[in-house]
């Protein structure tokens, strides 16, 4: 799928005379830095960066790049986990940052339209400044994009209690492989007329066009948050006080737990953990009423209790809070300080499996002789199973990995909940999903991308 230099040179003069100057980049330091992500994917140039300004110039490069039969990559910012926005077949790399205006925040429909390069955490602020709330918050929201996170069907902390970007994608602007501008979904909450192109695209990895324009819902902004740490002696009573929590009928906005090799790599960054806690919860609760949410605080402490919990330290203030989820932001670059190399497999499993799959992480950890951290969204059941490793480790890394999606499909999970499966995990989503499955699948893609030039061999494992 590569195109030669000379195509590309073609491609790049053809583009030239009608993008303005500084959209497209081929100076090698940028070429660099778009061709890696936070994936551990290893360094895939790209041949030429574009950096369009609005959807016109969006659509005149795939245009352009499909009559060239040049691949095309989207990106964000690039903190995706499962390389999706590698350029593996170099090509265009095509970053939606510059398209960063938030263009609309509605109170009354409780909607938002923005650009699909704002980040994350600039829509959460420019919001919750007016007393809404846009819940779905990937750790990485400091840094990725909101069309990032439509590509992935982003989760978060919150996906618990309010879901994950799905959840609140209403409408879009999307530009096909060959250049067509289509407006899919609607402003308002409810809507069936036609298929659920929103539902498709959202979570299709940019390998079935690129998110110009976001319309996305609001909820208005719980009035009352109240966060807490709750450490144990061991993590199976972590994991079984995520159950008994959810077994009282609580429903925390947050549940996220930490093994001893996640604290480790954040003690002191910001918090100090207690120096015998083997686990922790960050449990988050919020609602309409200060004593509605003190008493749910305190059922779900009593719960922890009577799981283990050896201290619960609430936080008292929002400094205290802030500090509490840079700890919790902190776990994965903390992560990658202990050793040279990470990678992080996203599984998830029914709840009820929980305790299972954390000791089985932690078996293969042994088995295979490498440093494995669990940390993550316990409440979803999702698991971010990281491995850390030396230079010359990688067989074993390789089987570990493996091993682990393995327990989680055993256990009736998924290989990932979140991340994606990108270049990282395609070898094996047909350990998940059978080959007709697969096969229907790369239908979808071959009616919407038929050069098969967009985000070529992701998701799939024969390139889709
Ligand atoms: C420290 C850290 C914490 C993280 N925590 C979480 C977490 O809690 N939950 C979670 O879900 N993820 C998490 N992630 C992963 C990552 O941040 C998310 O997947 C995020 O959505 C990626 O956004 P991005 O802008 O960086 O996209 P990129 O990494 O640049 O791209 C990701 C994918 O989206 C596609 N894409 C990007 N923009 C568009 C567009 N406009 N149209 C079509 N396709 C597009 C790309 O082709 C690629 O396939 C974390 C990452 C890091 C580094």
């Amino acid at each position: 799928l590569r195109a030669s230099a000379a195509v590309v040179g073609a491609l790049i003069t053809r583009l030239a005379s009608q993008l303005p100057e500084g959209t497209l980049r081929v100076d090698t330091e940028v070429l660099e830095a778009y061709g890696t992500d936070a994936s551990d994917g290893g360094m895939h140039l790209p041949q030429v960066v574009a950096l369009p300004q609005d959807t016109a110039q969006v659509s005149r490069i795939l245009k352009e790049a499909q009559a060239a039969g040049v691949p095309v990559t989207p990106c964000g910012t690039r903190t995706g986990k499962s390389g999706g926005s590698l350029p593996v077949h170099g090509g265009v790399a095509l970053s939606l940052e510059r398209m960063n205006r938030i263009l609309e925040i509605d109170p009354i429909d409780l909607v938002a339209v923005v650009q699909p390069g704002v980040i994350t955490g600039a829509l959460m602020e420019a919001v919750e400044a007016q007393g809404l709330f846009y819940p779905p918050d990937p750790n990485s929201w400091p840094s990725c994009t909101l069309g990032g996170n439509v590509a992935e069907n982003a989760g978060g902390p919150r996906a618990l209690k309010y879901g994950v970007t799905r959840d609140y994608v209403l409408g879009m602007e999307w530009v096909l492989s060959d250049g067509e501008v289509v407006r899919v979904g609607r402003r308002t909450l409810k809507g069936v007329a036609g298929y659920d192109l929103v539902g498709l695209f959202v979570g299709s990895e940019g390998t079935l066009g690129i998110a110009t324009e976001l319309t996305l819902r609001l909820l208005p902004l719980p009035a009352y948050v109240q966060t807490a740490l709750i450490t144990f002696g061991s993590l199976e009573q972590a994991a079984a006080a995520v159950n008994a929590v959810l077994g009282a009928g609580l429903i925390p906005r947050a549940l996220e737990l930490l093994d001893a090799v996640a604290m480790r790599a954040v003690d002191g960054r910001p918090i100090p953990f207690p120096a015998d806690a083997r686990a922790c919860l960050i449990a988050e609760v919020d609602g309409a009423t200060e004593a509605g949410v003190e008493a749910e605080l305190v059922l779900l402490g009593a719960r922890c209790e009577e799981a283990g919990a050896k201290e619960i330290l609430v936080a008292r203030d929002e400094g205290q809070r802030a500090r509490l989820w840079e700890a919790r932001r902190g776990v994965s670059p903390g992560l990658r300080r202990l050793t040279p190399h990470k990678i992080s497999d996203d599984l998830v499993v029914p709840r009820s499996k929980l305790v299972e799959a954390i000791a089985g992480c932690h078996a293969i950890g042994r088995e295979e002789g490498l440093m494995v951290a669990t940390y993550g969204h316990a409440g979803d059941g999702n698991l971010h199973a990281n491995v850390l490793y030396h230079p010359g480790e990688e067989p074993a890394v390789e089987r570990a990995l493996g091993k682990m999606l393995e327990l989680a499909l055993r256990l009736g999970g998924t290989i990932t909940g979140e991340h994606g499966v990108g270049w990282a995990k395609k070898r094996w989503l047909p350990l998940e999903q059978p080959a007709p499955l697969l096969e229907l699948q790369q239908r979808l893609k071959r009616a919407l991308d038929p050069a098969g030039h967009l985000n070529p061999s992701k998701i799939f494992p024969d390139g889709g």
